[in-house]
């Protein structure tokens, strides 16, 4: 121990509480640490969080067990300006972050799902710097809907006479169910009674609309019969048909199709509502994707009402739509909950550009980015993954292009597996656990997959612009 430092603990004894030693507050603002921050930032700012660190070192002070172990410099201001200029810093952060993807789940609820198209970003960014005609008639000059934005393209992309948007999935469920059967029953199979995320169950959405669930069949197998069992002895207002996205049930199974569905409810006077959940409206062909039941074979097939999620399969922001007869969407259209649940015009701009985009499938598979996520192929994916490892290994970083499969996610195409390709990025300091942590906090949180003892980025995940920011973040944080 130096003679500084031994004087120091000889005063800190002499001291019978090393909290004395804390300088003033007012002492600390005039101290020469301060400067630069009370230059950068609004006085009151800095006092709240030098009020803070001082309360803070206060009870750190006065909670050591052993008085005679080290403090740290309690008397130096740079301590205090050290800890205000962290919490200025992070005050400063948006609690809400732009992120990087690598774990190579494509509509990844925990990361916001669909990102969004070019052309709908600026349709949101143009409708939101100023007004637009949300509820105005151009034509007229007097009041219009808001409904009916989006309600034409809907309708030509798949047929339906009548289209609805609110601002979820879930919200879109609930709206159909409670008018078209509150306070009545309706019929769903056993097999579909599933957890849609989020802790959200079918059972759950059907009692808060106020309608009365009526389970029919077994969970693998529930046949027409069952459905007229059941509808000859409760009087139901509907059959619910959903769309089990996020399972497989496989083996012993059977399960009445929509048409006959339809059928049954034309005969015995029921409603029949289809929850999608997705609503692919691309060719799951040319995505390379296992045939998924679609909102425009769903319309065609008779169903009432169908309902699906803006963000999942189409690529749009977060709404809810729903398809069907004009009768029923007019009669949604006029239900107080439908106020409750009312999309905003951002979210009708950007869902009518992501549904322009459809009027030409290989624009859309080319700008939709979750579309042009499904459709890259393993060998493209590559070329990005060697260019990147190039890169890294010439900044020193131990890393190589790796073979991986990536998911749909968003609780749809269960089991299925997309070929991909990524690069492995060793920790040298640390293991891969602290290296996924530090990438994690990085200016862009760059969110990757540890597995073997490294970490891991899919590349199908990364948009392409953003493998310059990976190549950045990597060799910036790989070994400190
Ligand atoms: C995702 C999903 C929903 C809910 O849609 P959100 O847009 O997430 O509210 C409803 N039903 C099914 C079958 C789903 O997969």
């Amino acid at each position: 121990m130096g003679v500084a430092r031994r004087k120091y603990f000889a005063r800190l004894r002499s001291v019978s509480d090393a909290r004395r030693l804390i300088p003033s507050l007012e002492r600390l603002l005039e101290s020469e640490a301060f400067v630069d921050i009370l230059e950068a930032h609004p006085r009151g700012l800095v006092v709240q969080h030098l009020r803070t660190e001082l309360d803070r070192v206060r009870r750190e002070l006065g909670e050591r067990a052993d008085p005679e172990a080290p403090p740290g410099d309690v008397e130096d201001p740079k301590l205090y300006a050290a800890g205000v200029d962290e919490r200025l810093r992070a005050s400063a952060t948006p609690s809400l972050r732009a992120v990087i993807n690598g774990t190579g789940v494509i509509l990844h609820t925990n990361l916001g799902r669909s990102p969004l198209a070019d052309s709908a970003l600026d349709a949101m960014a143009s409708v939101a710097r100023g007004y637009a005609n949300l509820e105005y008639d151009l034509d007229s000059g007097s009041r219009g809907s808001r409904y009916d934005h989006c309600t034409a393209l809907l309708r030509d992309l798949t047929g339906a006479g009548g289209a609805l948007v609110s601002n979820n999935g879930a919200a879109a469920l609930v709206l159909a169910l409670r008018t078209l059967a509150f306070g009545r029953t309706v019929l769903v199979s056993r097999g579909e009674l599933v957890e849609i995320g989020g802790g959200f169950r079918i059972p759950e959405i059907l009692e808060s609309s106020g309608a009365v669930l009526v389970e029919v069949g077994s969970t693998n197998r529930t046949r027409l019969e069952d459905y007229r069992a059941a509808a000859e002895k409760n009087d139901p207002a509907m059959i619910l048909k959903v769309h089990r996205s996020n399972f497989r049930i496989t083996g012993f199974t059977e399960e009445a199709s929509l048409e006959e569905l339809v059928g049954l409810g034309a005969e015995l006077d029921m409603r029949v509502v289809h929850d999608l959940g997705s609503g692919l409206l691309a060719d799951p062909e040319r995505l390379g994707l296992p045939a998924e039941p679609r909102p425009t074979e769903s319309v065609a097939a008779g169903t009432d009402i169908v309902v699906f999620s803006g963000d999942k399969l189409l690529g749009g922001p977060q709404a809810g739509i729903l398809l069907g007869k004009a009768e029923w969407i007019e009669r949604m259209r006029k239900d107080p909950l439908c106020r409750a649940v009312r999309v905003d015009k951002t979210t009708l701009a950007g869902l009518e550009a992501t549904l322009q985009l459809y009027r030409d499938p290989e624009t859309a598979l080319r700008e939709i980015p979750v579309l042009a996520m499904l459709s890259a192929s393993p060998e493209a994916l590559a070329a990005r993954a060697d260019t990147l490892v190039a890169s890294l290994a010439a900044a020193g970083v131990p890393c190589e292009a790796v073979e991986t499969s990536s998911v749909v996610g968003g609780g749809t195409f269960p089991g299925v597996e997309l070929e991909s390709r990524g690069i492995r990025v060793e920790s040298q300091e640390g293991g891969a656990d602290a290296l996924a942590r530090r990438l994690r906090n990085a200016s862009v949180p760059l969110v990757g997959r540890v597995e073997d003892g490294s970490f891991w980025v899919d590349l199908r995940t990364v948009l392409p612009w953003q493998d310059a920011v990976v190549l950045d973040l990597v060799s910036r944080h790989v070994g400190q």
